[in-house]
């Protein structure tokens, strides 16, 4: 919240508790931070890596570099792919089940391609910026209908990539043989890119939300920006999780990690 101003906060468990439709919560890096994963905004701390991520993760450099492109996502994947649920992932699903107990609508938007709320058993889920453990086909006429078509990763066999990483050795679509991509929103692309962005799904939450919570989030992305706005224009109660505390004016402020504040929440509504 900026200087000089003030707003009432209302305890969390209080808002939530009172919120009569769809309550909407939002994850971005934050939440898996306790899990182990580290952020994927900002400057590479890689020395292998000198450009940005804003660079390096667009379908432009991918179309440039293939194997660059995949070598890059490796690197980073690789520390995801191994990563568990934390308790912050685990207070979700308990959250969810809360609003089912009480007939409230619930829907969980994630900025991360981790996969953990999935891992932890969220199911009203949205996985806005795509998923690690996918690839799908780069080709625009593709047999097996890509665009839409995506493989889980553990499918596909990357062995050769992974023992000589040249463009010639990048992992092709089994269905078409066109180079295979990651299942994740680029840079370069936009929202409704893909069908399991659920795009449409965030809209509509966006404009019906009783409730916001953001967790982890640096609201740095359009989806961010466009809940926000959506919850500011209808007077809609916005929360953050965020021990950093870079909430901004009108959002109530929690400075905690989400691992415990999340838990926290629960154990109120509880109570
Ligand atoms: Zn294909």
């Amino acid at each position: 919240m900026l200087p000089g101003m003030s707003s009432p906060s209302p305890s969390l468990a209080d808002a939530v508790r009172s919120t009569d439709g769809l309550l909407l919560v939002v994850t971005g890096a934050g939440i898996s931070l306790a899990s182990g994963i580290p952020t994927f905004r900002g400057t590479d701390k890689d020395a292998v890596w000198k450009r940005d991520v804003t660079e390096l993760g667009t379908n432009r450099f991918f179309q440039a570099e293939p194997a660059g492109s995949w070598s890059w996502y490796l690197s980073r994947f690789d520390k995801v792919l191994g990563a568990k649920p934390n308790p912050g992932h685990t207070a979700l699903v308990d959250l969810e089940r809360w609003a089912k107990e009480q007939g409230r609508e619930f829907l969980l938007v994630t900025q991360n391609i981790d996969g953990l709320h999935k891992e932890a058993g969220s199911t009203e889920l949205v996985e806005v910026h795509g998923s690690a453990q996918r690839v799908r086909c780069s080709g625009r006429r593709c047999v097996n209908g890509a665009p839409k078509g995506s493989l889980p990763r553990a499918s596909v066999d990357i062995s050769a990539f992974r023992a000589n990483p040249v463009d010639e050795n990048v992992p092709k679509c089994p269905a078409c043989g066109e180079l295979l991509r990651q299942h994740v929103l680029w840079f370069d692309e936009f929202y409704n890119e893909h069908a399991d962005y659920q795009w449409e799904r965030v809209l509509d939450a966006s404009e019906r939300a009783r409730l916001v919570l953001f967790v982890g989030t640096s609201f740095a992305v359009g989806v961010t920006e466009l809940v926000t706005t959506a919850a500011r224009h209808r007077h809609v109660p916005i929360f953050s999780i965020d021990p950093a505390g870079r909430a901004a004016a009108g959002i109530s402020l929690i400075a905690e990690p989400s691992e415990v504040a999340l838990p926290a929440l629960v154990a109120a509504l509880r109570a």
